[in-house]
């Protein structure tokens, strides 16, 4: 006799509906920080602002583990903050900043159904604002757009627009418009009621500003030119087709864009209503043959990152686990798609930065972090009962390579085990030669941040420092066995195999890949991944 399972399907779709899975993406310094602070403050996730990133002088609790994280004042890990919101459940995946992350980054997006981007108002599109954005259209996840910093000098409202469609090519649809220009910010138009939400000045954002509502005419009469000016542009704007679009926001076609000051908790209130009005709920997720599977499907969930060391109180590695349908169940027993393992739940957590909870149950949208998750690798597939698997994440290209060694030659053992380590997360990529043998190979990386990491990794982590030799090699394509010994003997070349046994050759620069290319048969040094 079977035990019926205590959750309907019912309860499944409706826990999935009241769900909302996003992540900020931003340049550097446009305020990321700042803004999950003050998100998380709306919700009273955490009582106070300042508690969420360790940067500067504010004292940090949640985020800022890392020393190395903590010396620089940047965020290297993703981890999730969840938070109600009336009857609202929000998932904020952190994704880490620094550009050099990008590949992790890459990652967390992959696990969200929506993406805040965050602009400065005086900068307006950055570098790593475009590649994210492009990451997002890549699995056309839809985008709110917040211009942030508006409390400082900027630039003009109309501009910025303009700037979103021309670089972007998405169709930017106001929900509000400033009133007072960048620097002499006086708040924004409120489409609900005719007037406007007054921004109000909470100095250092120690508590929740809310914005006092003034109808048409007293907005006329505090804010007079200023006032007019804005309720006319809006006007004018949504009138001439910029007008919102659910259906273009959730095809990724069009994209809402909302004023404020983070660091002021500005506009904060309005983003939270954005993303739970607007972002759609997590829903059907595609597998390999993109087959969609219901989130009332039996459970199913995929590994988007996996993590050691995040507590140095406890050696143990986290696997971060979105799950996809079903429901959840701490302790119960999974299937890993890629080895048919099964695989303990007994430990899962919720975990930010430093604080982490046991978590019982999860819902489609949730995030979990699996302890000790030795036998799991970012990608990875888990189900119950009916099997799945999900696309693999996607790597990207190395454009920098070092080689590494032990500094102690009685530590041989725990350096190659940290390498090996360091590889199955994802954070370099580790390409080996007969030539170089195994206590030199050379670590590949999307930026050359990585190697720092996994240089502090190593000697905090596994007591194994290690020196590094940056090479020459500034491109990465893959080889056919016919071709290995003709580019083996080239000048300003080299192959290595990677640890899923792929062939990489490593040349100079593109110009000496070319002219050896050119000699051999076509074909002979495809990309290293499709994505280039
Ligand atoms: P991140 O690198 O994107 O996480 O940026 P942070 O949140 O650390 O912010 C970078 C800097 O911009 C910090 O000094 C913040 O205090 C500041 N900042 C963030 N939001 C605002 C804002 O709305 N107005 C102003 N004037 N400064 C802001």
């Amino acid at each position: 006799m079977s035990i019926p399972h205590p959750t309907t399907r019912d309860d499944v779709s409706s826990e999935a509906a009241r769900r909302r899975t996003f992540a900020v993406i931003s340049h550097p310094d446009a305020g990321k920080s700042t803004l999950t602070e003050a998100l998380a403050l709306h919700a009273h996730a955490i009582a106070r602002a300042g508690a969420v990133h360790g940067k500067g002088s504010r004292r940090g609790v949640i985020s800022d583990w890392n020393e190395m994280e903590q010396a620089r004042g940047i965020s290297i890990t993703a981890a999730a903050l969840q938070f109600t919101v009336g009857d609202v459940v929000l998932n904020l995946l952190d994704t880490p900043g620094h550009a050099d992350f990008s590949e992790d980054t890459y990652r967390v997006l992959s696990a969200v159904d929506c993406a805040v981007m965050l602009l400065d108002s005086a900068k307006g599109l950055e570098p790593q604002t475009l590649k994210l954005f492009e990451a997002c259209r890549a699995r056309a996840t839809p985008v709110i757009t917040v211009i942030n910093k508006w409390d400082r000098p900027g630039r003009e409202p109309l501009e910025l627009l303009d700037e979103i469609s021309d670089r972007l090519g998405i169709h930017p649809t106001p929900l509000n418009w400033p009133v007072g220009i960048a620097g002499d910010f006086r708040g924004v138009t409120d489409p609900d009621t005719g007037g406007m939400t007054e921004f109000n000045r909470t100095p250092g954002g120690a508590t929740i500003a809310v914005g006092e509502a003034l109808d048409a005419g007293e907005a006329a009469r505090r804010h007079g030119q200023d006032w007019q000016r804005a309720a006319e542009e809006f006007e004018l704007l949504t009138a001439s087709g910029h007008e919102h679009d659910q259906q273009g926001f959730l095809a990724a076609r069009t994209t809402p864009v909302l004023f404020g000051a983070a660091v002021l908790n500005f506009g904060v209130a309005e983003l939270l209503r954005a993303v739970i009005e607007l972002a759609p709920p997590p829903s059907a997720w595609a597998d390999v043959e993109q087959q969609p599977r219901p989130v009332d499907a039996p459970f199913s969930g995929f590994i988007f990152k996996v993590q050691t060391g995040m507590d140095p109180a406890h050696r143990d590695r986290l696997a971060f686990m979105r799950v996809c349908s079903g429901r959840f169940e701490r302790g119960s027993v999974l299937t890993n798609a890629r080895t048919r393992r099964p695989f303990q739940t007994k430990y899962a957590q919720s975990v930010f930065g430093r604080e982490r909870e046991t978590i019982d149950e999860a819902y489609p949208g949730d995030v979990v972090g699996l302890v000790n998750a030795h036998a799991l690798q970012v990608g990875d597939t888990l189900y119950e009962s009916r099997p799945v698997t999900y696309p693999g994440l996607p790597r990207f290209t190395p454009e920098h390579f070092a080689v590494f060694r032990p500094r102690d030659a009685g530590r041989g053992k725990q350096f190659r085990r940290g390498i090996e380590l360091l590889d199955q997360e994802g954070i370099v990529q580790v390409l080996v030669s007969d030539r170089r043998g195994v206590q030199a190979p050379v670590l590949a990386a999307v930026g050359p941040m990585q190697f720092e990491v996994a240089a502090h990794r190593l000697e905090q982590e596994f007591g194994a420092p290690a020196s590094q030799e940056m090479l020459q090699y500034g491109v990465a394509r893959r080889v056919v066995p016919e071709a290995v010994a003709v580019v083996n003997r080239q000048r300003g070349a080299e192959v290595l195999e990677r640890t899923d046994g792929v062939a990489v050759a490593l040349f100079n620069d593109k110009w000496r890949m070319r002219t050896i290319a050119s000699d051999l048969p076509q074909g002979s040094l495809p990309p290293v991944f499709g994505d280039d």
